[in-house]
């Protein structure tokens, strides 16, 4: 089990999650990115803002998730 941070996962805050796989912390911190979304919260608002504008780039964000994933399986 491995645990991250809402903000090493592209968030803005500092709630944590625990997985075995990346994909399943990912799918957790977007999950927990909604619910801040929908809460209006101006901090994850613009973390998802950021993330948003890499999405437009394939590459960057292929390139950002494979860093995001190293971190992972660093811990
Ligand atoms: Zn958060």
């Amino acid at each position: 089990m491995k645990t991250m941070t809402c903000k090493q996962l592209g968030g803005a805050c500092n709630k944590t999650f625990s997985a075995d796989t990346f994909d399943e912390i990912v799918t957790m911190s977007k999950s927990h990115g909604m619910e801040m979304f929908e809460k209006n919260d101006k901090s994850h608002l613009d973390a998802m803002e950021e993330i948003s504008v890499l999405m437009q780039d394939q590459s960057k964000m292929q390139e950002w998730f494979n860093q995001k994933k190293e971190e992972f399986n660093a811990l």
